[in-house]
């Protein structure tokens, strides 16, 4: 756990979320601020201050991040698609300095984006 992580302390539970999946690796909650119906934030355990900070020893958890989005997408019927998104870094977007996956789904998404 980082000191002063936002996501580390919604892991620990010491910030209020709406976890909608958890495991020894990973957890995931509902962004608080939607950008589409579905919108879940996915995050390893283990902080990463961005994707930029991941080693090749975090081969599988990176990989596990994106088959639990796979999976949440199944769960919720996300038949028409959706999109997982990792913004790193500042340039990119990146807010919160605690490695996540974004599960957008529920709406369509054009190409680029913004
Ligand atoms: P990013 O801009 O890729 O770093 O994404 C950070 C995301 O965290 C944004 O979509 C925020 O809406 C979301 N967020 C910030 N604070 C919270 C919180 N307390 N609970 C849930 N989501 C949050
Ligand atoms: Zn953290």
């Amino acid at each position: 756990m980082s000191a002063n992580c936002l996501f580390c302390k919604i892991a620990a539970k010491q910030i209020p979320s709406k976890i909608v999946y958890e495991d020894p690796d990973l957890f995931a909650f509902e962004d608080i601020n939607p950008q589409a119906p579905t919108h879940i934030l996915i995050c390893p355990r283990k902080h990463f201050k961005s994707l930029a900070h991941a080693a090749p020893e975090d081969q599988a958890i990176l990989g596990k991040l994106q088959l639990v989005a796979a999976q949440l997408a199944r769960e919720r019927n996300l038949l028409d698609g959706y999109r997982t998104v990792l913004n790193s870094g500042e340039g990119a977007g990146q807010t919160v300095f605690h490695l996540h996956l974004h599960l957008l789904g529920g709406r369509h998404f054009r190409w680029p984006p913004g």
